[in-house]
């Protein structure tokens, strides 16, 4: 379900906003009395004693509002006081990522059928109203099953909703958002509703059950997206996998009774100077296949194509945005299955391209996938820039936690763009090392390489994978996230709610949006030097990239 809040901007000239809204009502606060949210910083001049019935600094000490950004405090009005309920809420100081914070609490009370009023973006920068309404929408998002998906594929022929079935319960709540003036904020609230909303459908991907979600259906959804947001739309089924050499994809997809697919989704604007392919895990169900995960492990890989989903949803956000770049959706998906015709550990396959490698452990498959996926983009697609994503490791999660993803990258800008990008948007990166000493551990003696490390060497289960998917970029600018620990959260926190994030949407999203301009701003709002900015390559080209460049990888 995409995010289902209504937001109006209400324009109210002044330095008195909420005061002069509350006369204008009248009493009237349809459709349904719902909270007014008042700004902790600022109530004292906001001009609403009296309807609070009391000096507002009495009312927010008495309530121990403390001002944190995101601290929600409902207030209790003395007798002769407007009708409310009032809500105080801390702005923090008010940085985009407070502003994302206090947005997102604000999300959180947004119910059905009823219209919440807010003051807080009254006469603020645009970075901070955009990231008030990113956290505002992303905090009201909720995940439901309609009734026809809850079945799977072959139970449910018929599973679709009897005509009339009204949605009962489900009136959109409203947010007012108070602005100084009509077109104020217009455009970014235009913005920030395609970015969060392009987050939501990430989320509503990874969070579908596997019974329903195929590698066909994830092709289905995406073409559906393409559809309607300027795409071109290509899938590729298990038999055109076949006669072209993607052999990753079939080997992982072999144990399952539903074949994998390759799905890509293309952008591309009138006059664009740069050619970026976004690569995806699709992995629809992961058990591990034969190299089998044990059952508490097995409980959240409907997930595990939280990669792909974020590149279907990037996509779906690009023409909108008016995002510059060419950009190339690939999302490699496949079910990872035990059974009679799944791979074995011991196999060895051929990826596209030729390229061989030994399977030691059928559980680190992702990287099979991704390895055609980015064969393919470098043999065919000839990217200036290639950018993969996906739930890869769990080492990831141990070094890192779930609050931000692994960066890996052959190119120092990138590396620096993405940083950039990962400040502004609140979609946290580190940088790791890409460790050419531990690049030996993947030679294999019956193939080109094996996709774990042979013999004891101490892993370093990360890293590991991503020196594994470098062999397969042709030494192109490439940089890989691994982001099994941030795109999922066990609760409520922030802009997440509990269940997939959508990790990365807003990430990449800024990223493309920053390369159409310069200079590049960032989190502070520092502009970085204009010569730090490598000039676009020329498009309609392959780029040319000269052997031993420093940074890039040295392929085997
Ligand atoms: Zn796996």
């Amino acid at each position: 379900m995409p995010i289902d809040t209504r937001l109006t901007a209400v324009a109210v000239p002044g330095s008195r906003p909420l005061a002069d809204y509350l006369a204008g009502l009248g009493g009237d606060t349809q459709p349904g009395p719902g909270p007014i949210v008042v700004p902790v910083q600022g109530a004292g001049s906001a001009g609403i004693d009296s309807c609070l019935g009391a000096p507002a600094a009495e009312v927010i000490a008495r309530a121990e509002a403390t001002g944190n950004a995101g601290d929600l405090t409902s207030v209790v009005i003395g007798p002769g006081g407007c009708p409310g309920p009032f809500l105080f809420l801390g702005l923090g100081d008010e940085s985009p990522a407070a502003m994302r914070k206090a947005g997102a609490a604000v999300g959180r009370r947004v119910a059905p059928g009823r219209a919440l009023v807010t003051s807080a973006l009254h006469g603020k920068p645009a970075e901070a109203a955009h990231a008030f309404v990113v956290g505002l929408l992303l905090g009201s998002y909720r995940f439901a099953l309609a009734r026809d998906d809850a079945a799977p594929d072959d139970a449910a022929p018929n599973g679709t909703a009897p005509d009339g079935a009204a949605p009962d319960d489900t009136a959109p709540g409203e947010v007012r958002l108070l602005v100084a003036a009509p077109d104020e904020h217009a455009d970014v609230l235009a913005a920030a509703g395609t970015v969060a909303g392009a987050v939501a459908l990430a989320r509503d991907l990874t969070n579908m059950p596997s019974g329903r979600k195929t590698p066909a259906w994830l092709a289905d959804e995406a073409v559906a997206v393409a559809a309607g947001r300027g795409l071109t739309a290509r899938v590729w089924d298990a038999g055109e996998l076949a006669a072209n050499g993607f052999g990753g994809l079939l080997a992982v997809g072999s144990g399952s009774a539903r074949p994998p697919r390759l799905i890509e989704l293309s952008y591309r604007p009138e006059r664009w100077q740069r050619h970026v392919v976004l690569v995806g895990k699709g992995i629809t169900f992961d058990s591990g296949g034969l190299s089998l995960k044990p059952s508490d492990g097995m409980k959240l890989m409907k997930t595990d194509m939280a990669g792909g989903a974020v590149v279907i949803a990037v996509m779906s956000a690009l023409a909108r945005l008016g995002i510059q770049s060419r950009v190339t959706g690939l999302v490699a998906a496949a079910e990872n299955m035990p059974s009679g015709s799944a791979l074995r550990p011991g196999d060895v396959i051929t990826h596209f391209g030729g390229r061989t490698v030994e399977v030691l452990n059928t559980d680190a498959e992702g990287r099979l996938v991704l390895a055609d996926a980015l064969a393919y983009a470098d043999a065919v697609l000839q990217p200036d820039a290639v950018v993969d994503i996906a739930t890869l490791t769990g080492s990831v999660r141990v070094a890192l936690g779930t609050q931000m993803a692994a960066m890996y990258a052959s190119d120092e800008r990138m590396a620096r763009d993405l940083l950039a990008a990962a400040a502004v948007s609140g979609d946290a990166l580190w940088r790791m090392p890409l460790v050419d000493d531990y690049r030996d551990a993947l030679d294999s003696p019956v193939a080109d390489l094996a996709n774990i490390p042979h013999g004891e060497r101490a892993r370093a289960g990360s890293i590991d994978a991503a020196l594994f998917l470098r062999e397969f970029t042709g030494g192109r600018p490439w940089a890989h996230l691994d982001i099994a620990g941030a795109a999922r959260s066990t609760s409520d926190d922030g802009e997440n709610s509990k269940g997939a994030t959508g990790y990365g949407t807003r990430l990449l999203l800024a990223w493309l949006a920053a390369d159409d301009r310069a200079p590049l701003t960032t989190g502070n709002g520092a502009p970085l030097a204009a010569g730090d900015r490598a000039p676009l390559a020329a498009g309609d080209r392959a780029p040319t990239v000269p052997a031993g460049t420093p940074g890039s990888p040295s392929l085997a």
